[in-house]
């Protein structure tokens, strides 16, 4: 039998029937914030739903909302016979409780779970756990990734993904097709084995961000106790009181161009690499792979450390602060002066000033355009060769600017003190941005150029094939590739964690391989 909400919204109408008949059915079982907030979506997106409760007697949906109140709310039995596809919106716990006297019923009908786990787990999934519950059904991992509120309010969401996990390719399709009507973009995972993978998403934490972020706290920790060093231990230059602003503006601005500077080292690593190998099928070891990926993150970090410095220096920009920015006034008052004494005191910038801030302004302005092309609708309005420009050229232009801006502060220090250039703050900050910004002029250089970009649209320097294909990552999860001697063609297998895989290892004699077990 089934229980309609109670509520005056509950009376439907003839053309609301007709449109009701034509609706596709489905089931979701469990009445909780997920359940209703789907059942709303799946209403809204042209499916009739039948919500299924252990209790439907003593549940009134449209009391809670009134969208509710044209489904049906029925038992769970009742729910399971009606539909083909049945959303499970309940927590993994449950499943057994709630499935195991209905199996039989189940079969052959897609079983959607929405559930996420409170850890994540390598050798688990909630969805296979399921499977396994009802080995007659196919189970579906979907819409987990997506949460009520969501589901519930934001209709605007065709850029939204919905990750789709499933042994069943039909089923798979069938609930791709409903995601894509609820106005989301399906992804298709393959296999349950996927769900793993799936299941982890919504419990991931920024971990893009946590090595390059890692990475700054541990640069700007250096810069700090050594800016504390040379000012306040090796001698006395500044208060304690100038740490707050003084003293740590010098530390993020440090930081700041040497995060920048890490982010272009990056690609000279794998261009030195691709030319010492000849050739760009080489597999990065594991470290470069991720300094590689994190690029944008490490490029995005260094632009808020530089912002954060151009606030900074423009809130303290002022003779007292940056005495060797401004010319200085002499006042020289005559002991016998009887009457008032007016003088008109003007500090213009000095040419290291003004050089400084046009240079720092630049850097600063150019960098803005390049964190800009980073957003996604703006990087799709750039097609291969301006995203290039903008993040590789524009971007090194930024970085050589930013030197110019600590060299413009430094060099009439050094002149002054030869012998403590070493020591030298700017000095030391600026040695990794000359080093990325040399290594850029070096593989631009036109027969350099030539070569790198000939082996990067796939030729190879045959000597040194085999070479490269031999030298392989020590680290499991990577594709392990052979040379195979008589074929001369590739192969790749793709380990597991906890995986005993062939290590290729390279014979310099023979150019051949050896292989050796790793675990
Ligand atoms: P909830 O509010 O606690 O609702 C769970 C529902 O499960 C209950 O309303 C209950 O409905 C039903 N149920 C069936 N057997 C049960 C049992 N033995 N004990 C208790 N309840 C039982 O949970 P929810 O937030 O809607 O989440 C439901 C599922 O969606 C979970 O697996 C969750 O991981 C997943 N999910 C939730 C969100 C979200 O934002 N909330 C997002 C993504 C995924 P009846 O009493 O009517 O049977």
């Amino acid at each position: 039998m089934a229980y309609k909400s109670s509520s005056k919204y509950s009376r439907v109408s003839f053309s609301d029937i007709t449109m009701t008949e034509q609706r596709r059915p489905i089931g979701i079982l469990g009445t909780g914030d997920f359940a209703r907030a789907l059942a709303k979506r799946l209403y809204f997106s042209g499916y009739d739903v039948i919500i299924g409760s252990r209790r439907p007697e003593e549940k009134s949906l449209s009391a809670i909302d009134e969208c509710l109140c044209n489904m049906s709310l029925v038992s769970t039995e009742e729910c399971i016979k009606s539909v083909s596809i049945i959303f499970l919106a309940i927590h993994a716990e449950n499943f057994k409780d709630l499935l195991e006297e209905h199996d039989d019923k189940l079969d052959g009908k897609i079983v959607v779970d929405v559930s996420n786990r409170d850890r994540p787990s390598e050798s688990h999934s909630n969805a296979e756990y399921l499977q396994r519950l009802i080995p007659h059904a196919s189970v579906v991992k979907a819409f987990n990734v997506i949460s009520a509120y969501a589901m519930e309010n934001d209709y605007n969401t065709s850029s939204r993904q919905v990750f789709i996990a499933s042994n069943n390719e039909m089923a798979r399709g069938a609930v791709s097709n409903i995601a894509r009507n609820m106005n989301f973009t399906p992804v298709d995972f393959g296999g349950l084995f996927a769900a793993r993978r799936i299941e982890k998403h919504p419990l991931r934490l920024f971990p893009d961000w946590r090595g390059p972020f890692g990475f700054t706290v541990a640069v700007f920790n250096i810069w700090l106790l050594y800016l504390i060093f040379i000012y306040y231990i090796d001698r006395t230059v500044y208060e304690w009181e100038q740490i707050f602003v003084k003293v740590l503006n010098k530390a993020i601005c440090m930081t700041g161009i040497t995060v920048l500077s890490v982010t272009y080292l990056a690609s000279s690593f794998a261009a030195t690499l691709q030319l010492y190998y000849g050739t760009k099928h080489i597999r990065f070891s594991r470290w470069l792979d991720k300094w590689m990926k994190n690029r944008k993150q490490l490029g995005l970090v260094s632009f808020i450390l530089i912002a954060i410095h151009v606030i900074m220096s423009t809130l303290i920009m002022s003779p007292t602060y940056l005495r060797s920015w401004y010319h200085s006034t002499k006042i020289v008052i005559p002991h016998n002066m009887s009457e008032a004494y007016e003088f008109q005191n003007i500090n213009w910038m000095t040419w290291k000033g003004e050089a400084a801030c046009m240079t720092g302004i630049f850097s600063f302005t150019i960098l803005c355009f390049v964190c800009v092309s980073t957003l996604p609708s703006v990087t799709d309005t750039l097609n291969w060769r301006e995203w290039r420009f903008v993040q590789s050229k524009l971007g090194h232009v930024a970085l050589f600017l930013a030197v110019v801006h600590v060299l413009v502060m430094g060099i009439p220090g050094w002149s002054k003190n030869p012998r403590k250039i070493y020591k030298s703050i700017t000095f030391l900050s600026s040695i990794l941005p000359w080093i990325t910004i040399l290594l850029k002029v070096l593989f631009s250089l036109p027969c350099v150029d030539r070569y790198l970009t000939k082996i990067r649209k796939g030729w190879e320097r045959k000597d040194e094939r085999c070479r490269a294909n031999c030298v392989r990552p020590k680290k499991e999860g990577y594709v392990i590739m052979n040379v195979d001697d008589t074929t001369d063609r590739i192969s790749g297998i793709c380990p597991c964690p906890g995986d005993t895989v062939q290590m290729v290892t390279f014979d310099d004699t023979s150019c051949g391989c050896t292989n050796a077990n790793i675990v």
